[in-house]
């Protein structure tokens, strides 16, 4: 019997996650290589006229176009629907991309979308200002609170859309009860789950129906590529997701998707250790600044829910140091040892000032509502030795008086 590579789904989906995520989908050339091929070609070539025609009409098996289909990106594929327990899953150039497309396919003007008012900066413009400018209403509410949800469907709401934990408010919303009330109500449930990614929390084991990610985040790990993913039934992700990247062209490529498949094989280590590391830097400022909000800490207003559906908190959290931006921005400039720099998942530690960076686009309203003020800070705590992170807080703290 053949050994088997990585593409037999059946037995795939009974691995362990640290399994599948270096194993999963590997679909191995006749040279036998280890690690994944790189195919970089943007067409394939027929033996026959007759083939060429059989394959666009999906009676042949095979490839046609890499904005369609490519070997490389199709192993990431495979392995992210299977480590998310999802029939498919299709690759994008980047998050922002992946939300775009599993929002706007499934969408048409006239209809309603439920979202929680805690969003990465750039979900918040989607909501806010891409979708009216179609016709599509939202309405933006607290999502901790499930009745927020209830009263705000109305009879055209299609979709539901949150995060959670969410960028940079560390608000936790209850996947179970969100996702039961969309499906009780027939709302398609879409979730970013760039966070924590499906090795800390795997949204459609509560029902979610749509779950997608900014790969550039936890899952390449190490900054280097954009890359995005959306994740759901077989019929949503080859229907109405397919016909909208075929179609606009958010491909993800070849070389980007091999970077993200390296970077799988080794989440399971980092997002662990990272998170760990995150606890102690976060107990340690936790005796230093007003406060701290990072749900793996029983300080946190919803640590036992975060802790019921996640594995563990994250590597990401954020922290106010009273002051205002005067006292924020000093404290990053006395860093030596952490970056400033607002990307996070990053295998570095990193920290930003939302209000100034990520979150710069929000009207100041919308940003103090969900609690974004001018002494809030973000970070994202690598896998340095975390000692080497504290004496750096340490003497950044005490440079501005804390
Ligand atoms: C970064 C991020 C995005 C956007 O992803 P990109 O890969 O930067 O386009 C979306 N949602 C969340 C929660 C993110 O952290």
């Amino acid at each position: 019997m053949k050994r088997n590579t990585g593409q037999n789904r059946n037995v795939t989906k009974n691995w362990r996650p640290a399994t599948q995520a270096i194993r999963s989908g590997t679909m191995r050339s006749e040279f036998g290589e280890t690690s994944e091929a790189l195919f970089l070609t943007s067409g394939y070539s027929y033996d026959c006229a007759e083939d060429a025609a059989a394959r666009f009409a999906g009676e042949q098996d095979g490839m046609t176009y890499s904005r369609l289909q490519n070997p490389t990106v199709r192993m990431l594929e495979e392995r992210i629907a299977i480590m998310e327990g999802a029939e498919a899953c299709r690759a994008t150039a980047s998050g922002m991309a992946a939300m775009t497309a599993a929002l706007l396919c499934q969408l048409e003007a006239g209809d309603h979308v439920v979202a929680s008012r805690a969003l990465f900066g750039s979900c918040r413009w989607l909501t806010d200002s891409l979708l009216p400018k179609f016709g599509i209403e939202t309405t933006v509410i607290d999502g901790r609170e499930i009745e927020n949800w209830e009263q705000a469907i109305t009879p055209k709401t299609k979709v539901f859309f949150f995060e959670t934990p969410a960028n940079p408010t560390m608000e936790v919303i209850d996947l179970r009860s969100v996702c039961s009330l969309a499906r009780a109500k027939g709302i398609v449930s879409v979730v970013d789950n760039a966070f924590a990614t499906n090795m800390l929390q795997r949204p459609m084991e509560y029902g979610a129906d749509v779950v997608a990610y900014s790969a550039t985040k936890m899952m390449d790990g190490q900054g280097r590529v954009l890359a995005g993913a959306v994740c759901g039934t077989e019929e949503f992700i080859e229907g109405p997701l397919l016909a909208f990247i075929r179609n606009t062209g958010p491909t993800l490529s070849a070389f980007n998707a091999w970077v993200v498949l390296k970077g799988l094989e080794t989440l399971d280590l980092r997002i662990r250790r990272q998170s760990g590391n995150a606890l102690e830097v976060g107990k340690f400022l936790e005796q230093r600044v007003e406060k701290v909000l990072l749900p793996g800490l029983p300080s946190h207003p919803q640590h036992n829910l975060a802790m019921s559906q996640m594995e563990a908190a994250g590597p990401i959290f954020s922290l106010y140091v009273g002051g205002g931006r005067a006292r924020a921005h000093a404290l990053l400039n006395a860093l030596n040892l952490i970056d400033i720099s607002n990307n996070i998942g990053d295998s570095r530690s990193l920290m930003c000032h939302p209000a100034s960076t990520t979150h710069y686009g929000l009207a100041e309203d919308s940003r103090l509502e969900i609690g974004i003020t001018e002494d809030m800070l973000r970070i994202n705590v690598g896998l340095e030795d975390p000692i080497d992170l504290i004496e750096d807080l340490d003497q950044a703290l005490s440079s501005v008086g804390l």
